[in-house]
């Protein structure tokens, strides 16, 4: 072989056959979680070895070491944030933030290097401008979480991405100019500070210009590829918030595009129908969903203020029962409710984006169905929710603008409740703004009884108070109708008023998942499915998690021949078997038993 092959081989080896070699190795082993301790070892050495291979391919010495460490502070100080709102993160989710900081390392040092290599190259000012990009992309993810803070002096969530994203021009125009102030300047000028820092840190740096072309393309290669690997699965901080938020709006898409399959599906259904036992002459079922209300600050439920008269009184009846160890599926409003309000959830297979709403169901055995929401109706992207809604026969949004804050009270689901014809079989759905955060906001004058050192957990109290007053009107209001047969309350999740956000699964607490439900039955309905009712009555101390709403209604309702049904999730039944131990959360990821209640 004739030197100048060899040297041909050679650099092919090292442009393409390297990274190759390490990329692929890399991937076999990433097929899993980096949970696993083999993943973590060899992507820590992996992100070590990119970032000497920086260092000895460059000739870097001690003063590439500030530009370095500038980075690392940076990257690193989001975990101070996590310790200072006491985030529950582990060790392991530490190291995994050190390791792909120090990728991060390796990759801005890297293109300071290969962009300026001296002082006076060609091209100076556009290679200096190109390295700020550079610097930019580098820190995004932890000015993401930083700036948000300084703004609005909270952790960065989801929910709040998500929010943004399903807003459209207008309203995302209105968001940021009724919540823009002097903090997002602050911000604004801190993104700029840090980015100039970090920059002017790898001023002084030396390196050697004539380093070797296809080692640094090499590195390149490996550098961008590892990282690109890690994006949907390493966890350093920000990333947590992102990729759960980035799956979630996939399946909101998904979802939406099922809709005409699942249709389509559904007029096929012919074992779908109603059980001769039920009530020739017309059923109305009512399903109210609260916000945000957490069992631990109901008096139903032992707290130790009056939050909850109504609810108390009505138990007294033998027709109203009380659920005792109710916990949601995820502690957030559409993530809970897209398991709650479908035959999707915890225990089978089923995925959101398949999966039969309570409302199609319903539809296909003949009832007329309402969906009333005091909630905002989102934009561009449309969630499960809005879908789900959108198949209902009438739609009533009392608070049609984007503003969070909302019109009206939740009482004015109460007056808008419609008036519907005793002869025919109907489900009214009612979205309550509950006690969603700015609790203060959500309670008219009279409600704000409760006062105290503590004000945030007094309009908190406020907000239950007032919850437990609308369900109680919509109840008399409902029962009125001689074709009322029961009224089912759930909450999507529960709530910690002090943690910033009140709820989020990067932070997911007892008490975001711990919710009420109670299901007040008619005297006729009781005394027409006794077996019904003695099941319902055995089951008010079993354990139970809110995607099996969908079981119980379906069950109420007497809907018989819906795909994946399982007697044994059906709360309603004898056979239902879930215990402490079997009580799933975190969409399936975890076990009720796993959290304890800690008193606060
Ligand atoms: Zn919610």
């Amino acid at each position: 072989m004739s030197n100048y092959s060899k040297l041909v081989l050679s650099s092919f080896f090292k442009l393409f056959g390297i990274p190759f070699v390490v990329l692929s190795t890399l991937y076999y082993f990433y097929d899993f979680s980096l949970n696993s301790v083999v993943t973590a070892v060899i992507y820590s050495v992996l992100a070590l070895g990119c970032l000497l291979a920086v260092i000895v391919t460059f000739k870097l010495n001690k003063t590439a070491l500030r530009g370095m460490a500038t980075v690392a502070i940076t990257y690193l100080s989001v975990y101070l944030v996590a310790l200072k709102m006491n985030l529950n993160t582990t060790p392991m989710e530490y190291l995994k933030g050190v390791i792909f900081t120090v990728l991060a390392i390796a990759f801005i040092t890297f293109f300071r290097c290969v962009l300026l290599p001296k002082k006076d190259c060609a091209f100076y000012t556009l290679r200096k401008v190109l390295f700020v990009i550079i610097a930019f992309i580098t820190l995004f993810l932890p000015l993401l979480l930083l700036c948000y803070l300084i703004a609005t002096n909270s952790l960065i969530s989801s929910d709040i991405i998500i929010a943004l994203a399903q807003t459209n021009g207008a309203e995302g125009a209105e968001f940021f100019v009724s919540n823009v102030n002097y903090k997002w300047l602050l911000a604004l000028l801190f993104l700029i500070a840090v980015i100039y820092i970090n920059c002017k840190a790898y001023e002084n740096l030396t390196c050697d210009p004539k380093a070797k072309v296809t080692t640094s393309f090499s590195i390149a290669i490996i550098l961008i590829g590892s990282i690109f690997l890690a994006i949907p699965r390493i966890d350093y901080l920000p990333f947590a918030v992102v990729k759960v938020t980035s799956r979630q709006l996939d399946n909101f898409a998904l979802y939406k595009q099922q809709k005409g399959v699942r249709l389509q599906k559904l007029s096929t259904l012919t074992s779908l129908k109603l059980n001769p036992d039920v009530d020739k002459d017309g059923n109305l079922f009512v399903l109210v969903i609260g916000e945000s209300q957490s069992a631990s600050h109901i008096q139903a439920y032992g707290y130790q203020k009056a939050t909850t008269p109504k609810l108390v009184e009505r138990l007294k009846e033998p027709n109203h029962l009380l659920f005792n160890n109710v916990f949601s599926s995820w502690p957030q409003t559409v993530q809970a409710l897209s398991y709650a309000l479908t035959n999707a959830n915890q225990y089978n297979q089923v995925e959101v984006s398949d999966a039969y709403s309570l409302i199609e169901i319903a539809r296909a055995v003949g009832f007329d169905t309402y969906w009333l929401s005091n909630q905002r109706k989102y934009g561009m992207y449309e969630t499960p929710i809005t879908v789900i809604s959108s198949t209902a026969n009438h739609e009533i949004w009392t608070n049609g603008s984007a503003k969070m804050e909302g019109v009206f009270f939740d009482e004015e689901l109460v007056n808008r409740l419609p008036k519907v014809d005793p002869n025919k079989n109907t489900l009214i759905i009612i979205h309550l703004m509950g006690s969603h955060q700015k609790y203060e906001k959500r309670v008219p004058k009279e409600f704000r009884q409760f006062t105290g050192a503590d004000e945030v957990v007094a309009s908190y109290d406020n907000s239950i108070l007032y919850t437990d007053y609308v369900v109680d009107e919509i109840y008399n209001k409902a029962k009125k109708n001689p074709a009322f047969k029961a009224l089912v309350y759930f909450s999507d999740h529960g709530e910690e008023p002090h943690v910033v956000g009140g709820h989020d699964p990067v932070n997911v607490t007892y008490q975001m998942l711990k919710v009420p439900l109670f299901v007040y039955l008619s005297d006729s309905y009781r005394k027409n499915h006794l077996n019904l009712f003695e099941s319902l009555k055995t089951n008010e101390h079993k354990y139970f998690s809110n995607d099996l709403i969908f079981d119980l209604m379906v069950s109420l309702m007497r809907i018989e021949g819906v795909p994946n049904f399982e007697e044994s999730l059906n709360l309603s039944s004898k056979k239902y078997r879930l215990d402490k131990a079997s009580t799933l959360t975190m969409y399936g990821k975890k076990h009720i038993n796993e959290f304890s209640e800690e008193k606060n």
